[in-house]
């Protein structure tokens, strides 16, 4: 594998890229989730790589929603176990009682079982969805496939890193569904109940500290949140930043910098 330097300005990013290109050759990760990586990165950097103030009111409120849910159940794929595995465990032990469900886009068998094994070695307890053995109707493939005792029985969904299809199947069937998508143009993002507009581990980290914090339960109850104002704010955010950028003079690479044959060098002394 390539070295990569921490002095790269870009070494976590990078990092983590080898990360996921290691777990793509072992089937954890499928060839597709590494373009949606890229897709991701891409909003990242349109929204600042930090999660904004909107971001976290979303994130307070879905873990309000989570607390008060029932039954809450987070469905993890091959890039969210890739990713987040000991992210989704902190998550578990801030939330007890939230289920962990295996829910794959392109599945196999063996594909299932390594994801749980990656799961349950970050500390995942009761690892859902190995061997499915029901189906969210409507909804065509082997994403339809889910644990009787996990999604299909869920008051709320945390879908992070979703498609659009599947969020729109899970409201049909009358589940509040919470989404993490750093693209809020996605379907899941429009399509989402309460969409969070924030990088996955950020996301879940942001999610496991707010449910630490101590607060009064009541079950069923789940306060209204403003999706569309949420997916405005991001969309801003995004709009925001591509203007300021481009307003800035472009800095010149340090090649274009030195003047070239012809044209006449400067004194350091010329004022
Ligand atoms: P949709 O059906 O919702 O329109 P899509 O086709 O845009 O989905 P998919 O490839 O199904 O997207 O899912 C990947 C989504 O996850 C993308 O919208 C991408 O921006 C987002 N994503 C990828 N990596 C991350 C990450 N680390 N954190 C948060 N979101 C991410």
């Amino acid at each position: 594998m390539t070295r990569l330097s921490p002095r790269h300005p870009r070494y976590r990013s990078l990092r983590t890229r080898a990360h996921l290109g290691a777990l793509a050759r072992t089937g954890v990760v499928a060839p597709e989730g590494l373009i949606a990586h890229g897709r991701g990165e891409a909003f990242d950097y349109f929204l600042g790589e930090r999660t904004t103030a909107s971001a976290r009111r979303a994130i307070r409120a879905a873990a309000v929603w989570l607390a008060n849910a029932d039954h809450p159940v987070v469905s993890v794929n091959g890039n969210v176990a890739a990713l987040a595995a000991p992210a989704v465990a902190r998550l578990q032990r801030a939330r007890p009682g939230l289920s962990v469900e295996v829910n794959l886009f392109h599945r196999t068998p063996g594909r299932a079982r390594r994801i749980a094994t990656l799961l349950r070695s970050a500390g995942v307890l009761d690892v859902l969805g190995v061997v499915p053995n029901s189906r969210i109707p409507g909804l065509p493939s082997d994403r339809a496939r889910v644990d009787r005792r996990g999604i299909l029985v869920a008051d709320v969904c945390l879908v992070p890193l979703e498609d659009g299809d599947r969020t729109e199947a899970l409201r049909a069937m009358g589940k509040h569904v919470i989404s993490i998508d750093l693209n809020p143009l996605s379907r899941t993002s429009e399509t989402a109940d309460l969409p969070i507009v924030d990088e996955l581990t950020r996301a879940l980290e942001g999610l496991a500290a707010e449910l630490g914090r101590s607060r009064r339960r009541t079950v069923g109850e789940f306060p209204p949140f403003d999706a569309r104002g949420a997916l405005r704010a991001a969309r801003r955010t995004m709009a925001r930043r591509l203007t300021s950028v481009g307003a800035r003079p472009p800095t010149a690479p340090r090649s274009a910098r030195r003047p070239s044959a012809g044209t006449p060098r400067r004194s350091r002394r010329t004022p």
